[in-house]
């Protein structure tokens, strides 16, 4: 006999994923009064250590209260039982919001973007990740129906236990890197979205362990290896659900609205990228020719671009008003999906309330565009190191100003002493702790 377990979890600076577990038959319980929790676990870096100092030090106390439209079951075929876990806002031992609470930052940019545009914002992580150490063939055959089914029945397990938890799984392919997989769910409400995000990668992780082998979404697993990315789809819609995002009159079809919604992202991108993108070795995935960000630009059939306008595709019975989304590929798993996703939606929101013009839409390959075109329609540099793209964040007070000031102070110093600590690495162990990490 063993007794199920249910778990209360919080997704954390450095996007991992941590809280409390309990005996299941006790959740109801559970829900009302939630779990105690430590300010000082926000100063955790990937590799568990906590930061000091840190703005909380070892003092106060917080709780975790599970938001139940967020149970799911994550199974475990290893011959245990499914653990149920929900995901939790951070409250003050009065039962106020915490305001470092990653959850509560992104329900705030989305009701204040809700409130002062009367729109909504729909999104989907993308994820990519590599089997780390497999030992069986193939190796890298991208998209071929031999990997498909070599690793069946890994597909097959991952779509279910996706399923099972009710993350609504779209695809499933073997994707061009070195044994990489990239798997996709369908759009849903932003926080709903992010929630989404921080248990994908948690399920796909303990199924591909349970077959054996070891999954890392980590950005770089090798020096000069193909990156995994996160591609954060963003869409609009009114009140009443319906797209607002295309105007197939206008340039890349992209509707006055969300033109002023991505001007805002990129407008906001340089300083806001660190927050999307958290990690040393992030910054070694951003760079041109690597099909994931080339440039600080919006880009319609073009994978360099930071911003892209997804292609509409004439299928039978195609929806072009509901296909319509832009993709932001400067993401990755060492990022906190409700930070992430809550930075683009203040950013999307400045972009519409500063009335910013639409960004030019650019076409085609980046080679065959004339420099001065280039210049023209791109807002920032891509930092090229977490150093940079840490001073980008500081140094822009309109972005520092939508998140509390002890939040980004806990994100700094825990990523100054992250750098401290990979940078004393050798660039084989640096690859091999964020692969353990992430
Ligand atoms: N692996 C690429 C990245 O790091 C993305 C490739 C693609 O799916 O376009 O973002
Ligand atoms: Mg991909």
């Amino acid at each position: 006999m063993t007794t199920p377990v249910a778990a209360i979890l919080t997704c954390d600076l450095v996007a991992q994923v941590r809280g409390r577990a309990f005996p299941a038959d006790e959740i109801e319980a559970y829900k009302r009064s939630g779990s105690g929790w430590v300010p000082g676990n926000l100063a955790l870096d990937p590799f568990g250590r906590i930061i000091t100092p840190n703005p909380f030090g070892s003092i106060g106390d917080t709780r975790l209260i599970p938001d139940p439209s967020t149970q799911s079951e994550v199974t475990n075929e290893g011959g245990g039982q499914a653990v149920t876990v929900l995901l939790s806002d951070i409250v003050n031992p009065d039962g106020s919001a915490w305001d470092c609470c990653p959850r509560t930052f992104l329900r705030n940019a989305v009701s204040d973007f809700e409130a002062e545009t009367g729109l909504r914002v729909v999104s989907s992580f993308e994820h990519e990740f590599m089997l780390r150490d497999a030992d069986r063939v193939p190796g890298n055959k991208p998209f071929t129906l031999e990997s498909l089914l070599t690793y069946e029945p890994m597909g097959s397990k991952v779509l279910q236990a996706l399923r099972d938890a009710g993350l609504e799984p779209e695809m499933w392919l073997p994707e061009f890197g070195d044994r990489q997989w990239e798997v996709t769910i369908a759009p849903a409400p932003a926080l709903v979205a992010a929630d989404r995000a921080i248990l994908l990668r948690e399920i796909v992780r303990n199924v591909v362990r349970e077959q054996g082998e070891e999954a890392t979404f980590s950005p770089i697993v090798e020096e000069d290896g193909g990156g995994n990315g996160v591609h954060i789809h963003l869409s609009l819609t009114d009140a009443a659900g319906t797209p607002v995002t295309f105007d197939k009159s206008r340039p890349g079809g992209l509707s006055e609205t969300a033109g002023k919604f991505a001007a805002g992202i990129l407008k906001y991108a340089e300083a806001l990228q660190v927050l999307t993108a958290s990690s040393a070795v992030s910054y070694e995935r951003l760079a041109p020719g690597r099909w994931s960000v080339g440039g600080m630009f919006l880009g319609e059939n073009n994978r360099e671009a930071l911003l892209r306008i997804c292609p509409l595709f004439n299928t039978p019975g195609a929806n072009h008003d509901k296909q319509y989304n832009l993709e932001y590929r400067g993401a990755d798993v060492t990022s906190n999906p409700w930070i992430a996703l809550g930075v683009l939606i203040r950013a999307g929101l400045a972009g519409i309330t500063e009335e910013l013009a639409a960004p030019t839409v650019l076409s085609g390959d980046l080679s065959e565009i004339a420099q001065e075109t280039l210049d023209a329609a791109t807002y920032g540099v891509m930092p090229s190191t977490l150093e940079v793209a840490i001073e980008g964040l500081f140094a822009n007070e309109t972005v520092m100003s939508w998140l509390p000031s002890r939040l980004l102070e806990t994100f700094r110093v825990v990523k100054l002493a992250e750098i401290e600590f990979t940078s004393a690495l050798d660039p084989d162990d640096r690859y091999r702790a964020y692969a353990e990490a992430y």
